[in-house]
């Protein structure tokens, strides 16, 4: 494999990576640096999350940059705020030896006065979110005139959230660049229109399977009742006690339900949603990634771009009604080439969609059984053994108290005192565990595991689809009819919604359950939702009259005009 200093990188960006423990180039990196090196090509880089894409691209922008010239000349446009300071903090460590470099950050929910007045100091480097920025293009607090690089991180995410327009707009805005790269994780049509529209043969590198998860990811799932979701939830935290891990669910209802409830129960969790203030995001994310707080739970929407290192575990509370959302949620582990593992706890109504999982991530999942109460008590226990035997003793801070600790347990065998020690740590556990029911789903599992095991699996695989696809339209004729009223709404198609994401947005924004939904058609401009009768007011309520990018969204009952 190659070294870094074989790429062409000048010394004072080979002397930040070294001391960030970067030892040898991935392979994004190792393909894509040396073009972006070379001169003024377009260039599109496809690859997995977590392969190092930002340093792909910005440790190139650091040495094609003129540090003399203190006006905007590099634009890298990303999907959220998180994303944003993410790549700042990169940026910031990669150029640690370079003298005159400025770098910005723009986005929303943060002093515009502010990013304005450090734009005016003179940077080199515009890190930015699309809304934001247009807002300061607009307020001409911005001079993208000389602006010879342009670079679309995540674009694929961008286009999911409806950036479309942003995107061109920015684009047409920066008339004297000389490179547009493009990064993505996979390469949905809309990239490509907009890379043939803005971009003039790009050289184009694709690492790996695109669309692929990672191979460093063990995925892993579980079969049980839905009522059973959040004692499964607990018993695979309980069964790896030093879990480091981001829980996803569909809804911001659940994930802050889920998060309270837990944290009544001792864990160290807290939610990431939409409705969070961006201190409160802040607060949460910065506990996170120091520690204090062992497990997030967080809302796809919410969680886009994140980048925490050694996250140990993904667990999905539902698989995500787009399958492609599953790459996302599981490439938040596994990153840097850490291992990591992704579960899902799943109906059986869906093995159908693990399957289009499989087909996705181009690997198999693996079924296990939610462990019993047993298993989970053995397990803490052992994880509690580890953590006496490795704890770090200052020496001298117990010195003065060993005299009398001898003396008080002189009478107490050494037995007993372990006996205690444990008893003090897990009584409640015990109880708790001792009669803990067997959550697996046993009749079901049995019949799947026969498909997959006696030699026929692609067939019994295809069985198991079909029939969970005849449930599945049986459902929808079941519904359908009159229980449902058809809302109007102007988005659509343009805006960048496809028909899981869309029902996502809905969902989020009326807090209501995917269950209290019909049918969804989209158009390029308008949708029509059925949504339950009686509920048909309440999400005409919180959806009607919001904005989205500006607009305003209008939402009527389809048949009353
Ligand atoms: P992506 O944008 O592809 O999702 P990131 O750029 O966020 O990936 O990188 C993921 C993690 O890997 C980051 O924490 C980054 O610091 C680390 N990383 C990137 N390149 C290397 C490397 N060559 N050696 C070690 N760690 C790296
Ligand atoms: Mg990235």
């Amino acid at each position: 494999m190659h070294q870094f200093d074989a790429l062409g990188l000048e010394e004072n960006l080979m002397k930040a990576i070294t001391e960030m423990g970067y030892t040898q180039p991935t392979p994004i990196q190792e393909k894509s640096i040396p073009i972006l090196l070379s001169g003024t090509k377009d260039f599109i880089g496809l690859a997995q999350t977590g392969t190092g894409k930002t340093a792909a691209f910005g440790l190139p922008l650091l040495q094609l940059i003129n540090t003399a010239d203190k006006f905007p000349q590099a634009l890298i446009v990303c999907p959220t705020r998180e994303l944003c300071l993410q790549i700042v903090t990169e940026i910031e460590k990669f150029k640690k030896h370079k003298r005159g470099m400025e770098v910005v950050a723009v986005y929303g929910g943060a002093s515009i006065g502010l990013q304005i007045r450090t734009i005016k100091r003179g940077i080199q480097i515009v890190v930015a979110t699309p809304g934001r920025l247009i807002d300061l293009i607009e307020r001409k607090a911005i001079n993208l005139h000389e602006i010879r690089y342009v670079v679309l991180d995540e674009a694929d995410e961008m286009l999911n959230m409806g950036f479309q327009d942003d995107i061109e707009f920015i684009l047409q805005n920066t008339p004297k660049k000389e490179s547009t790269w493009l990064f993505s994780a996979t390469m949905p049509p809309e990239i490509r229109k907009v890379s043939k529209k803005y971009m003039n043969e790009p050289a184009e590198v694709t690492v790996g399977q695109v669309n692929t998860a990672n191979v460093n990811i063990d995925h892993q799932y579980f079969i049980v009742a839905s009522h059973h979701r959040y004692e499964a939830l607990k018993r695979l935290i309980d069964f790896n006690p030093g879990i480091y891990g981001i829980i996803f669910t569909r809804t911001k209802a659940d994930a802050q339900e889920i998060a309270e409830k837990l944290t009544r129960e001792g864990y160290d969790i807290d939610a990431l949603h939409g409705d969070l203030s961006q201190q409160q995001r802040d607060a949460v994310m910065g506990q996170f990634r120091d520690k204090t707080l062992q497990l997030l739970i967080a809302t796809d929407v919410a969680a886009r771009g994140i980048d925490v290192k050694d996250i140990t575990h993904v667990i999905n509370y539902e698989l995500p009604d787009d399958t492609e959302v599953y790459t996302h949620r599981s490439g938040r582990t596994g990153r840097a080439g850490k291992t990591g593992v992704c579960m899902s706890i799943v109906h059986s109504r869906e093995i159908g969609k693990l399957r289009q999982i499989e087909r996705i991530i181009k690997v198999p999942m693996h079924k296990l059984e939610i462990p019993s109460g047993k298993d989970v008590c053995r397990k803490q226990f052992f994880a509690f053994m580890d953590k006496i035997i490795h704890t770090q003793i200052n020496d001298e801070s117990y010195e003065a108290y060993v005299p009398i600790l001898i003396e008080k347990f002189a009478d107490m065998s050494k037995e007993d005192i372990l006996k205690r020690v444990a008893a003090m740590e897990f009584d409640r556990f015990l109880k708790y565990y001792e009669t803990a029911e067997d959550l697996n789903v046993r009749e079901r599992s049995r019949t799947f595991d026969k498909f997959s095991r006696d030699g026929r699996s692609e067939r019994g695989r295809d069985q198991g689809r079909e029939r969970s696809a005849y449930r599945d339209t049986q459902g929808r004729s079941f519904k359908g009819g009159d229980q449902f009223t058809r809302l109007f709404v102007n988005l659509g198609t343009k805006d960048g919604f496809y028909k899981a994401s869309f029902l996502q947005f809905v969902l989020d924004m009326s807090d209501m359950k995917k269950e209290s939904l019909g049918r969804i058609d989209m158009r390029e401009l308008n949708s029509w939702v059925e949504v339950e009768k009686k509920s048909a007011s309440r999400m005409i309520a919180s959806i009607n009259g919001k904005k989205f990018k500006g607009r305003n969204i209008r939402m009527n009952e389809a048949d009353s005009r």
